[in-house]
């Protein structure tokens, strides 16, 4: 039996730049993992490609394949749908390849539910480690900025709870570095490793 591929999903707060990372992960040779192309009915930007950054389709066509149960997850994100086709993700798994998904919070939470032994990332923006800095420097900034900051950062935190880890995106290059470093460790996983001696002793 072959061993299934790990699900890995990249996710964390609107604006951190999961797009640019994933974009960056998956413009390199050694990135070894199939990249999930999502369904939304928001329009191509330019130089899009159906088929190639995301399926483009219409709010009735998305909502048949809710109905049909062809999503692994979907969620709505500033007026438009983004879901997760179901049938790619199973069929890729189950060849033995790591499947990459780069969707928002919402999405992130309904796949956990549905593959729990999934591999969670969560991308932080670097001003969490830079907001102590500025509290300390609480003169150079006015304190309704600061409490606004405090507020989105504390929500931020919360949202981590739910990943295995966090990859700070200070640099696109390091996140993708840690990124990678992480899958290559979840791969060497004792549980992963023990399951599969197990099964070659079980052969002879
Ligand atoms: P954009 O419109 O900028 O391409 O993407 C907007 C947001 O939708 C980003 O945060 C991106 O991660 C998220 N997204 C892209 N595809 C999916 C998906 O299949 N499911 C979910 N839940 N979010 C997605």
């Amino acid at each position: 039996m072959r061993e299934r591929g790990l699900l890995i999903v990249l996710s964390g707060p609107s604006g951190v730049g999961k797009g640019t990372v994933r974009k960056a992960l998956f413009s390199q040779e050694d990135t070894n993992f199939e990249y999930s192309i999502s369904a939304t009915t928001r329009k191509p930007r330019e130089g899009e490609v159906n088929g190639v950054d995301y399926f483009f389709k219409s709010r009735e066509e998305f909502e048949t394949m809710i109905k049909e149960n062809k999503l692994l997850e979907w969620a709505e994100y500033v007026g438009n749908y983004y879901g997760t086709p179901i049938d790619y993700v199973e069929k890729t798994l189950s060849e033995g390849k790591d499947v990459f998904l780069e969707i928002e919070v919402q999405g992130a939470l309904q796949v956990k539910n549905a593959f729990p032994e999934g591999l969670f990332i969560f991308l932080a923006p670097p001003s969490l480690s830079e907001l102590k800095n500025r509290i300390v420097n609480r003169g150079t900034e006015s304190e309704d900025l600061i409490n606004n900051r405090m507020k989105v950062a504390k929500e931020e935190i919360d949202m981590m709870d739910a990943y295995d880890y966090v990859v700070e995106n200070d640099k696109v290059e390091h996140a993708c570095d840690r990124i990678k470093a992480i899958v290559t460790a979840e791969h060497c996983r004792r549980d992963r490793i023990a399951a599969r001696y197990k099964r070659m002793l079980e052969v002879e």
